[in-house]
């Protein structure tokens, strides 16, 4: 699976992580599906703070209004526009999946109430004041999970 990572996204979260500093943040991330296995991030929410750096909480609930609004700019196009999966900084360690995010992922993916069949975890950091460093994984029903191609777009 291929994700791209568009610019103005980059730009919205490089001044995000900065400010975060040491507290991990993170968000529910929204896709287009441009092509067999490929998705395009096209708006991600930024929530609030929960807990310390190496605490995280999900809480899609916060992200419902965001959610709606972007089903409602998309024309409710939901094979296209959709649901794509979660994020997180990791700002004082390696952006890789932990145990603990490879646990809630797969609890993502296989609660009924989410309707996905898959779900993508980007994991950022800031690798310099102007960069990000970042991986995606894409977590399947079955249990298994495949760490994706993420493509980041040039910032100009
Ligand atoms: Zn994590």
């Amino acid at each position: 699976m291929i994700i791209y990572l568009p610019t103005n996204i980059q730009k919205k979260l490089i001044p995000t992580l900065e400010k975060a500093g040491a507290r991990e943040i993170g968000g529910v991330l929204m896709g287009e599906h441009i092509d067999e296995a490929k998705f395009r991030i096209v708006d991600l929410t930024i929530q609030k703070q929960f807990g310390n750096a190496l605490f995280f909480l999900r809480l899609v609930r916060d992200a419902v209004g965001s959610l709606k609004k972007f089903f409602k700019q998309t024309g409710y196009n939901y094979r296209k526009f959709n649901y794509l999966g979660e994020w997180h900084s990791h700002p004082t360690f390696p952006p890789i999946p932990s145990q603990q995010d490879i646990q809630s992922m797969q609890e993502i993916v296989t609660d009924s109430d989410t309707g996905a069949n898959f779900a993508v975890l980007i994991i950022v950091r800031l690798k310099t004041p102007q960069e990000i460093e970042a991986t995606a994984t894409v977590f399947l029903q079955d249990g298994q999970f495949f760490e994706c191609e993420l493509i980041k777009e040039k910032i100009i």
